[in-house]
């Protein structure tokens, strides 16, 4: 089984996958065969790491949402452009590109790579 099919495998049993620090926390228990937690254990870095991706990802669409709705509403920064002109907008902007680059830039320099 692949790490993204025993998520899958995991989520139709109801079951919880949550990262802390360098552990993952399963709920509820009862849901959990001792295969399953075998595959989990023998996937965990692959989990980690699929997990973290999924919440890198939220980040990016929260910053995408928040950067967007300013500009919709903000009579100094440029729609049509979606050019940011006051501060608030050019600071939503740059959180919105620092996900971005979280997401699309550093997943592509392996471990111990020089950048
Ligand atoms: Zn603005």
């Amino acid at each position: 089984m692949t790490a993204a099919a025993l998520l899958a495998n995991l989520s139709a049993r109801g079951v919880r996958i949550r990262v802390a620090g360098d552990c993952l926390r399963l709920a509820p228990r009862e849901a959990l065969t001792p295969e399953l937690l075998m595959e989990v254990r023998e996937h965990k870095p692959q989990l980690l790491a699929l997990l973290d991706c999924e919440r890198v990802g939220g980040r990016l669409e929260a910053a995408f949402a928040a950067w967007r709705e300013h500009i919709t509403g903000c009579p100094a920064c440029d729609r049509g452009n979606l050019g940011c002109r006051c501060e608030e907008g050019q600071r939503l902007a740059d959180a919105y590109h620092q996900a971005w680059c979280a997401v699309y830039v550093l997943p592509f320099a392996g471990p111990g790579e020089e950048t």
